[in-house]
This record gives C-alpha cells, sequence and structure tokens, in this order.
C-alpha cells in the first residue's frame, strides 16, 4: 500500500490525481492540502477520508474544523510542513499553484518521501536548493509537468553523456497564428488544447509557461540552457523529445492529457492501465513543429537570460509574471505590458546566491517592485 499526500487537491492537477488514484489498486490517500477552496476539501475529505488536511487560507480553518470532526485540519502555509511531518507518507504529490509549498516540499524530502512535481515554481524559484537535497537524501523526484514527463521518460536507462540537446515542445497557445495586439482576457483564457487554471493559461498564451519549462529541465536533468531547446508543436501529441549524439531522436507521444503524466509519476518505471483516451496513430493527421517567434513572444527568451544569469533570477522574474499575471487578470494591465514588467524588474535586480532566506527575500523584493511600477 502506497500512503500519498496530495498538496493542492482542489486544483486540475490535484482533481485529476485523485481520479487516477482511484482507479489504482494500492494507493491510498492520506493527507490533502488546499489553498481555499474549502468546499470542495470538505467533499474530498468526505470522500477520501485521509488523516490530515490542510487548508491554507487561515480564514476558513475554524469552519473546515467544525465540519471535520473526523479529521485533524491544519491551516496556514506552515500547516503543509506539518502535515508532512505528522503523516509517514511514502509520496507528496505537489500541485499547488505557486510555490507556496517550498517547506513542506523541503520536509517531504527531508523524510526521504519521493516527491511528483507539477508546481514547476517550486524548481524555477529554488531549483539548486531542492535538487541538492534530491541527491543529498537519495529520493526520486519525479516531473508530472507533460513535457519533463515525457523527457524523463525518454531519459530512463540511457547515458546521458550521449545526449545532445532536450527539446521541448509547445502548443504556441491562442495566438500562434494571430496577432497579439489589443487581444482581450477571453482569447488569452481560451487555450486551444490544454483545460488548465487560468495563471499557467495566462503563461502559455506569454509563452512564459515554456520559458518556466525551460529552467525547470535545467535544474530537473542538469543540462546548460544551450542544451535545452523548444518547439512549437501545434497538434500537442508528442509532448518532447530527447536527440541523442548518434542522431537518433526519442519521443514520447499519447493524447494531451494530464492523467497520464500523474499516473507515471506514481508507477514508474511500471506502465499500467490508465484512464487516457488512447491514441489512434491513425486518426493523427499530420504533426507539425516549427522553430518559436521570439520577437512576438519575449518572455521566452528572457527565461533563458534569467536562467543564464542564475542565482535569484529566475526566482525572480518568476515571481515578477506570477504578479504581473494577477494585475492583468484583473484589468489593471494590457497582455502586451507582462513581458514589459519583466524585463524592467529584471534589469534592477543584482541576483544573489544563498539559502531559502536569500531567495524569499528576492521574492518579496520582486513583489515590491510590481507594487511600486503598476
Ligand atoms: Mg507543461
Amino acid at each position: 500500500m502506497k500512503r500519498i499526500i496530495i498538496l493542492g487537491s482542489t486544483g486540475s492537477i490535484g482533481c485529476n490525481a485523485i481520479r487516477v488514484i482511484k482507479q489504482l489498486s494500492d494507493y491510498r490517500i492520506i493527507g490533502l492540502a488546499a489553498y481555499g477552496n474549502h468546499r470542495l476539501l470538505m467533499k474530498q475529505t468526505q470522500e477520501l477520508k485521509p488523516r490530515i488536511v490542510t487548508i491554507i487560507d487561515k480564514r476558513f480553518h475554524k469552519r473546515l474544523k467544525a465540519q471535520l470532526a473526523q479529521t485533524r485540519v491544519f491551516s496556514g502555509e506552515e500547516g503543509i510542513g506539518e502535515m508532512i511531518d505528522a503523516l509517514d507518507a511514502d509520496t507528496v504529490i505537489c500541485a499547488l499553484a505557486s510555490a507556496i509549498g517550498i517547506r513542506g516540499v523541503i520536509t517531504a524530502i527531508e523524510k526521504t518521501m519521493q516527491i511528483c512535481l507539477a508546481t514547476k515554481e517550486i524548481l524555477v524559484n529554488f531549483g539548486h536548493l531542492v535538487m541538492d537535497k534530491v541527491k543529498k537524501q537519495g529520493v526520486r523526484l519525479i516531473p508530472i509537468d507533460s513535457e519533463h514527463s515525457a523527457i524523463y521518460q525518454c531519459l530512463e536507462g540511457k547515458n546521458r553523456q550521449d545526449v545532445m540537446n532536450i527539446i521541448l515542445t509547445a502548443s504556441g497557445g491562442p495566438f500562434l497564428k494571430k496577432s497579439i495586439r489589443n487581444v482581450c482576457k477571453k482569447d488569452v483564457l481560451n487555450h486551444p488544447v490544454w483545460k488548465m487554471g487560468k495563471k499557467i493559461t495566462v503563461d502559455s498564451a506569454t509563452m512564459m509557461n515554456k520559458g518556466l519549462e525551460v529552467i525547470e529541465a535545467h535544474h530537473l536533468f542538469d543540462f546548460p540552457a544551450n542544451m535545452i531547446k523548444v518547439v512549437i508543436h501545434p497538434e500537442a501529441v508528442c509532448h518532447s523529445l530527447v536527440q541523442f549524439k548518434d542522431g537518433t531522436m526519442l519521443a514520447q507521444l499519447s493524447t494531451p492529457d494530464m492523467k497520464l503524466p500523474i499516473q507515471y509519476a506514481l508507477t514508474a518505471p511500471r506502465r499500467l492501465t490508465s484512464l487516457t483516451t488512447y491514441l489512434d496513430i491513425t486518426k493523427v493527421k499530420s504533426l507539425t513543429f516549427m522553430a518559436p517567434n521570439d520577437k512576438k513572444f519575449p518572455c521566452l527568451g528572457l527565461a533563458y537570460k534569467a536562467l543564464e544569469i542564475g542565482k535569484t533570477m529566475p526566482a525572480v522574474i518568476n515571481t515578477v509574471n506570477e504578479e504581473a499575471v494577477k494585475l492583468f487578470l484583473n484589468d489593471m494591465i494590457k497582455f502586451h505590458e507582462i513581458p514589459r514588467i519583466i524585463e524592467k524588474v529584471m534589469v534592477k535586480h543584482q541576483p544573489l546566491d544563498g539559502g531559502l532566506d536569500q531567495y524569499l527575500e528576492a521574492i518579496e523584493w520582486a513583489k515590491e517592485q510590481v507594487r511600486t511600477l503598476a
């Protein structure tokens, strides 16, 4: 029996993770954490009967505690770590919409739990700190992000010295063939392939999502920026590729469905029957690949630049992007202003290295910068 904790259980990945786990025998959910959707968290708790749940937004703590007499209810960001500490889980699925769960993830690594990671921000912000701990503790960290899951699968059993490039695919988002002048929120939130949360849907439209994925891939697979490429692949059937020095390319193909990478992260290296609609290759009319348009989507170039600068710079661009996306979703800035704000703050930032506190300080500094610019 594998005991699982899900951080971010009420989001799109979290709900899919519950579906996946329900149809796998031998997996049991013993802990759940959600940011603020207390109604869904309560429903999930009544159904799955975990031992502990955490509501990060403390305003709902009392209410949830009163409603869930059989379950221990923790609250706040610190509640995540307390829950992980109190439970003997085998695996933690981290699917919160931001890096808010970092201390919890570190606790889980220290307790040698396997990490299934959907929250790319954890690696973008704190990649060195997290991966150093992962190596030191000898734990498995398996990506859920579909591109990284694909690369993880293509690299399994291979010699990393034989790798020439890793190639992340991007669907291109809603503006692949449309102008990005005067776009409204509705156009941005209308992703052609993936149904996801609002933040990541905006990031797909600016292509910052792919930029953050380049940084994520760097930390996960330990290849330098110049070995990590991006190609546009609108059909979203090929989830990423690895090119080896002999010229061979390996790819992972499937219907675009997050349930598959979630399940693989849990069962790797086993491949069990899944809930995914199986790909009928004869129905795939064409697979196209093209270079991204760097001028139209400057966020991608900014992310590469941040990765090359390193230290606290990736955490800063990620934070500025998060804040800028919030402003955009609240109709306070226009779509094209997102990369401009990121660039302005990057120019001002003096990147530093250090421990978690230095990184958290840089994140606070970046938030403050956006407030003064907006
Ligand atoms: Mg992805």
